[in-house]
């Protein structure tokens, strides 16, 4: 059975990007007959906050998504993540490191030359060693076959205060809701043949992997919330924005118009899905 997931940081509140995101990972599950489920990634707490999670939540719900189980919040899993730490350090595939940011900036992190001399009575962050048999490319099912392009030899899987890595929490928690493609933005796309070599670290083969083009700000910025990009829900009405990603994604909309309820419009474009059309760009500029 095909699951697909979206997973939004509640740092703020979607923006037309994270709509494209979220109806694309929507469509490709539905078209499948899979599951599709909601997963809040809210572990960055200086970052992100439980209003914007409610937000995020409801403008999901008015935009016509659904989904076949409860939202999944990773701050109330954290447990989950240390016992995949645990077994990392035992299995010597991570390490003790008191680096600070601005030391990382400077130079690659060593420390798991000289795990005797790490102070853990000082702020200590836990990092993944990136093992050297990592995949050279792997193949995405949109974006055909992946360079690696990530060249450095370690990535922190907790930060040293305390706060559990974006990188780790997405693979723990893919592995144990059982996902089976990763639909999301080819702004993640470099980071993936790293995902996927802790993904064997933790015992399991990786999943396939589909990136969606980036909805760009301008030339060099994807539309983000750090960016403050406009909250999407202020900029139209649902039925239309959900006819505008549709049409960024290259759906077809003949039988589509913004009178359709917003659950109309999704059960109408999952019928007319089809992945040879899907919009293969890396990288799309709105006009
Ligand atoms: N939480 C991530 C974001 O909002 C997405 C993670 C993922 O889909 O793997 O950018």
């Amino acid at each position: 059975m095909y699951i697909g997931r979206f997973a939004p940081s509640p740092s703020g509140r979607l923006h037309f990007g994270s709509l494209v995101c979220a109806l694309g990972s929507y469509l490709v599950a539905r078209k499948r007959q899979g599951r599709f489920l909601l997963r809040i990634e809210d572990l960055d707490r200086p970052r992100c906050s439980d209003f914007f999670t409610k937000t995020i939540i409801k403008e999901l719900e008015i935009l016509g998504f659904d989904y076949d189980d409860k939202p999944y919040i990773q701050s109330l899993h954290q447990d989950n993540y240390f016992d995949a730490i645990d077994l990392l350090l035992k299995n010597k595939q991570a390490y003790y490191c008191n680096c600070t940011r601005a030391k990382l900036k400077e130079k690659e992190c060593n420390c798991n030359l000289h795990q005797e001399t790490i102070d853990l009575n000082k702020p200590y962050s836990i990092r993944y060693q990136i093992p050297s048999t990592l995949e050279s490319f792997f193949i995405d099912e949109l974006q055909g076959k992946v360079e690696n392009t990530f060249t450095k030899s370690s990535i922190t899987l907790k930060r040293a205060d305390n706060i559990i890595a974006y990188n780790l929490a997405c693979v723990v928690d893919d592995i144990l809701q059982g996902v089976t493609q990763v639909v999301r933005g080819c702004d993640l796309i470099d980071i993936t043949t790293t995902q996927r070599a802790l993904y064997k670290s933790l015992g399991h083969e990786p999943i396939s992997y589909l990136h969606l083009p980036l909805i760009m700000a301008d030339s060099e910025h994807k539309l983000s919330k750090q960016n403050h990009a406009t909250p999407v829900l202020d900029t139209d009405t649902p039925e239309n924005l959900l006819l505008k990603a549709l049409k960024v994604l290259k759906v077809n909309c003949e039988n589509i118009h913004p009178q359709m309820s917003c659950q109309k419009i999704l059960q109408t474009a999952v019928d007319n899905f089809n992945f040879d059309s899907l919009n293969r760009k890396n990288r799309i500029f709105l006009d």
